[in-house]
C-alpha cells in the first residue's frame, strides 16, 4: 500500500460535523457587522513579502519567525498573509477607497503563521477582521467596541469575556517613552529574559508583552506609557472611556497591552477569556493612523480588530452556547417504497419548492422500508416521509415522527406541507 499524505501540522480539515457552527458563528457576525453599515471586502491570500515586513514591522514576531515566506517561480517573494489588515489597507489604496473618503469594511478567512501548533493557536487559523478608514476621533473606536460587545452578547458568551483597554500614544510621545523604559531596562538587562535582552535594541515596546515571569516583576516598577500620553491621546483615551461608560460597557486598563504589530498608536484593545486556558484572546485591535503613509498611501486614520474563529469556536463550546438548531442539519428524510421512486421525486421537489427553508434528505440506493427508516434515523431529522403504493394511489404521504411519541399520520400531500411548515 502507499504511504497516506497527510495534511500540514497545524493546518485543519474543518469536517462536516464541525461546519455547522462555524456557519452559525460566521453567520451572526456579518449580521451584526451589517447592522452597523460595514461592507464586505475579499482580497488574495498571498501577497508581496513587503507588505508585511513594511507594516507589521521587521523586528516583530510576526515578521521574524512565523511567515509562510518562498520564492515563486521567477524568484519574486510572496508570503501567505499572516493577518489582514495589511492586504486591506493594500488593496484600499490600489483601488482609490481611501482618499478623502470614509470606510468602514470588514474580511473572513484563513490566516497563516508558523507558529507551534496547539489548542487555540495554528498555523492556518481563521478570521473575521473589520476596519474602519478615515475616521480619526475616539467615536468609531467605541463603535467596533460596541459591535464586538453585541456580537458576544448576540452569541450568549459575554459573561465569559473581558474587554482590556490600552492607549499606545502617538509615534512621537511613544518614543520619549521609549527611552525611558530603555534606561530603566538596560540598567537591570542581566534579569531580562534572552528574547527581551534582544529587544532591547531592536523593539524594547515589545518587552512588555514578555511572558517571562522575572521579566514581568521587573516590568512592575517601570516607568509606564501611560505617564509618557500626549495631551491629544490622552484626550482620545478619555472621551473613548466615556463613550464606554455611556454605553454600560465594562472594560480594564491593562498598561501591558502593546500588541504584536509596529503599526499601532493611541488606542489599542483585547477582548480576553480564561475559560480556554493559554490562548485565551479571542480578538485584538486598536488604531493604525499611521499605516496607510507607511504604505505608500496619504495619511489616513484607520482602526480596526481581528477575531480568532478558532477560539470563539472554542468558547461556544466550552460555554455549552452552540443553540440546538445549529447541529440539527436534516429536518426530513424521504422514505419511499421500490418502483414509486418516481413520486417520491416529484414530491420531494414539490417539497423543496413550497417549503425552502426545508432541509429534506430523499433516500437514494433503494432497499426495504425497515433500512430506510434506519437511516432516516441517524440522518438527525425529525421526521420520515413515507411514500408506500397505498400513499402514491391516494396521494397521500405518512409522516412518522422520529424524535417525539407522536402517532404517524397519513395526510394529503397539501396537508404536510401545511404540518411541515412549523
Ligand atoms: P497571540 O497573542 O495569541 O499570539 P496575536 O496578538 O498574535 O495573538 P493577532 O495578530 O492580534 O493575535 O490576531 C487576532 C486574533 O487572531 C487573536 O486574538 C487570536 O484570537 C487569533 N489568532 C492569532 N494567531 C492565531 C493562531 N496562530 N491560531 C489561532 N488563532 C490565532
Ligand atoms: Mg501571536
Amino acid at each position: 500500500m502507499l504511504k497516506k499524505i497527510q495534511a500540514i501540522r497545524g493546518m485543519n480539515d474543518l469536517l462536516p460535523e464541525a461546519a455547522p457552527v462555524w456557519q452559525y458563528l460566521e453567520a451572526t457576525v456579518a449580521a451584526v457587522l451589517q447592522r452597523y453599515g460595514y461592507r464586505e471586502i475579499r482580497f488574495p491570500i498571498l501577497e508581496q513579502t513587503e507588505l508585511f515586513k513594511r507594516s507589521i514591522g521587521e523586528v516583530t514576531d510576526i515578521v521574524e519567525k512565523e511567515m509562510y515566506t518562498f520564492d515563486d517561480r521567477n524568484g519574486k517573494s510572496l508570503t501567505l498573509r499572516p493577518e489582514g489588515t495589511a492586504s486591506c489597507v493594500r488593496a484600499c489604496e490600489e483601488h482609490g477607497l481611501l482618499y478623502n473618503q470614509v470606510q468602514r469594511l470588514w474580511y473572513g478567512g484563513p490566516m497563516f503563521r508558523y507558529e507551534k501548533p496547539q489548542k487555540g493557536r495554528l498555523r492556518q487559523f481563521h478570521q473575521i477582521g473589520v476596519e474602519a478608514f478615515g475616521m480619526a476621533g475616539p467615536d468609531i473606536d467605541a463603535e467596533l467596541l460596541f459591535i464586538t460587545a453585541r456580537l458576544w452578547r448576540e452569541l450568549g458568551i459575554e459573561q465569559a469575556l473581558t474587554l482590556e483597554l490600552n492607549s499606545l500614544a502617538t509615534p512621537a510621545a511613544r518614543a520619549v517613552y521609549r527611552d525611558a523604559l530603555v534606561d530603566y531596562l538596560r540598567a537591570r538587562k542581566s534579569r531580562l529574559d534572552a528574547d527581551s535582552q534582544r529587544r532591547l535594541e531592536t523593539n524594547p515596546l515589545r518587552i512588555l508583552d514578555s511572558k517571562d515571569s522575572d521579566t514581568q516583576a521587573l516590568l512592575d516598577e517601570a516607568p509606564r506609557l501611560a505617564e509618557f500620553l500626549d495631551d491629544e491621546s490622552r484626550r482620545h483615551f478619555e472621551q473613548l472611556q466615556a463613550l464606554l461608560d455611556a454605553a454600560g460597557i465594562a472594560y480594564r486598563i491593562n498598561h501591558r497591552i502593546v500588541r504584536g504589530l509596529d503599526y499601532y498608536s493611541k488606542t489599542v484593545f483585547e477582548w480576553v477569556t480564561d475559560a480556554l486556558g493559554a490562548q485565551g484572546t479571542v480578538c485584538a485591535g486598536g488604531r493604525y493612523d499611521g499605516l496607510v503613509e507607511q504604505l505608500g498611501g496619504r495619511a489616513t486614520a484607520g482602526v480596526g480588530f481581528a477575531m480568532g474563529l478558532e477560539r470563539l469556536v472554542l468558547l461556544l463550546q466550552a460555554l455549552q452556547r452552540v443553540p440546538p438548531h445549529v447541529d440539527q442539519q436534516v429536518d426530513a428524510y424521504l422514505v419511499a417504497a421500490d418502483g414509486v421512486q418516481g413520486a417520491a421525486v416529484e414530491l420531494g421537489e414539490r417539497l423543496r419548492s413550497e417549503l425552502p427553508y426545508l432541509r429534506l434528505l430523499s433516500h437514494c440506493g433503494g432497499g426495504g422500508f425497515k433500512n430506510q427508516l434506519k437511516k432516516a434515523d441517524k440522518s438527525g431529522a425529525a421526521v420520515a416521509l413515507i411514500l408506500g403504493e397505498d400513499e402514491v394511489a391516494g396521494g397521500r404521504v405518512t409522516l412518522k415522527y422520529l424524535r417525539e411519541s407522536k402517532p404517524q399520520q397519513t395526510l394529503t400531500v397539501a396537508e404536510a406541507i401545511d404540518r411541515l411548515q412549523d
